[in-house]
């Protein structure tokens, strides 16, 4: 199996196309598992923007002619913050 350490944002994010493959490596690698640990609260943070049509649901059009709000904002922040302290 090659190195999955790089997938660990991804699957954080719940965007990886096969998760049970790394699944598989988080299991013994801690570094992975702080890294998705870390991607929990930004998860958490998207999807109220999704419920609050900040962001578009999946495969969903994003709404047009609204400036981003302070909850996007926000997320994007929180987004931002996590993956640079990865
Ligand atoms: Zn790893």
């Amino acid at each position: 199996m090659r190195g999955r350490h790089a997938d660990a944002a991804a699957y954080g994010l719940g965007v990886l196309d096969d998760p049970a493959e790394f699944e598989t490596h988080l299991r013994g690698c801690a570094r992975c598992r702080d890294r998705v640990a870390g991607f929990i609260p930004v998860t958490g943070a998207l999807a109220e923007a999704v419920r609050l049509s900040y962001l578009p649901a999946e495969g969903g059009a994003p709404r047009r002619g609204k400036p981003p709000g302070p909850l996007l904002l926000l997320a994007l922040g929180v987004t931002v913050t996590a993956l640079c302290a990865t």
